[in-house]
């Protein structure tokens, strides 16, 4: 850390043995972490009330319903929903996906159906209430909903992979304000897992481990919950990024228990609330990062689901786009540090 009362650092690189990425902290880059203080809030509420889809009693302007909680009645807490404008057409991908190229030719492997499920979970009812908002039992609800999606979508095999995020603030991606997170549902295993997945292999043959069990560290732990630790990275690819880790071993987030869904609500709540209290309420993407559904069983020895928050400070350079690799100008013991010691009022 750059201060007045801390030798300077030379700029280090790290390599993340779970995304293989390598990354360049850079210190002449650094100011001391509690100046960090985001200039541009996230902004979470443009939209008044009475225009958003996605309240309460506006149900008729979203797309079809999927499902909702509780189950039955007009109270709902939370809403699972077809996507208005997907990223790809909503069905079942066939087993035999090539398209035809422009010229003819089938594309070997190279072009399939955009053919999945593109959903939006619509974490509360009220315009203004935002995820950090929630009770740790009310995020928990909204594991939940994830876990069941998942589970509806995991019984057909043509899906792969189904990737669960949530942009809060335009600057993170968001076009909705109403707090929501979506799911989508892929005919492929996109390459940052499958490269996730071979890092953790190669590391498993190396050492006998699984590199996300082996997170520890103290100078990296920001804090711990029952069922879970949450830490900064040892080479966290963004300024502040947190993981939340299971302690327990386990390939897939929809394995997860009620009593740890309530948990991990708990443990987001309180990451969520100390980067919105250091950070100004910073723009944030929130990725759960878990494994294909149908991983072989060698495989599940190094897969570990986790859950990643990344809050948007600086934006993605040429150097980034060209190499591959990033620049992060804190250290990740820094930013654990500072993360450690911001208190939050009860
Ligand atoms: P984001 O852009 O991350 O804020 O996510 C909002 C998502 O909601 C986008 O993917 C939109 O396509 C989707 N969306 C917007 N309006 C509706 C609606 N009325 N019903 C269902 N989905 C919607
Ligand atoms: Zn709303
Ligand atoms: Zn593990």
């Amino acid at each position: 850390m750059a201060s007045s009362d801390s030798p300077t650092r030379s700029p280090q690189l790290r390599k993340d043995v779970v995304t293989n990425r390598w990354v360049i902290f850079s210190p002449a880059r650094a100011k001391r972490p509690t100046d960090f203080k985001f200039n541009s809030p996230a902004n979470p509420n443009p939209n008044p009330k009475q225009e958003c889809p996605f309240c309460i009693g506006h149900e008729h302007e979203c797309a079809p319903e999927i499902f909702r909680l509780p189950p039955r009645g007009r109270d709902w807490k939370i809403r699972v929903i077809e996507n208005l404008y997907p990223a790809i057409s909503r069905g079942v991908p066939d087993d035999h996906p090539l398209v035809q190229a422009p010229d003819g030719e089938l594309s070997a492997g190279r072009a399939l159906d955009g053919v999945g499920f593109h959903d939006v979970v619509i974490e509360t009812p009220v315009h203004s209430v935002q995820l950090c908002d929630l009770s740790p039992l009310e995020i928990g609800r909204v594991f939940l909903a994830y876990k069941s999606r998942i589970q509806q979508i995991a019984s057909y095999e043509s899906i792969k992979y189904v990737q669960v995020f949530k942009n809060h603030g335009a600057s993170a991606g968001a076009s909705m304000s109403h707090s929501h997170s979506q799911m989508l549902a892929l005919p492929i295993v996109p390459p940052a897992v499958s490269a996730r997945i071979e890092s953790m292999k190669e590391y498993f043959n190396q050492t006998g481990k699984c590199g996300i069990c082996e997170v520890q560290g103290e100078d990296l732990l920001v804090d711990a919950s029952t069922h879970f630790l949450s830490v900064v990275p040892y080479a966290a690819t963004f300024p502040f990024e947190i993981w939340i880790i299971p302690r327990d071993h386990s390939p897939h987030f929809h394995d997860i228990g009620d009593e740890k869904a309530v948990d991990l609500g708990g443990l987001l709540k309180l990451m969520l609330r100390k980067l919105s209290l250091q950070l100004d309420n910073p723009p944030f993407n929130l990725m759960i990062q878990t494994s294909p559904l149908q991983i072989n069983a060698s495989d599940s020895s190094h897969s570990h689901w986790f859950l990643q928050i990344v809050p948007q400070l600086t934006g993605v350079g040429g150097f980034e786009m060209g190499s591959g690799c990033y620049i992060n100008f804190v250290f990740p013991e820094d930013a654990a540090k500072v993360l450690r010691e911001v208190n939050v009022p009860v």
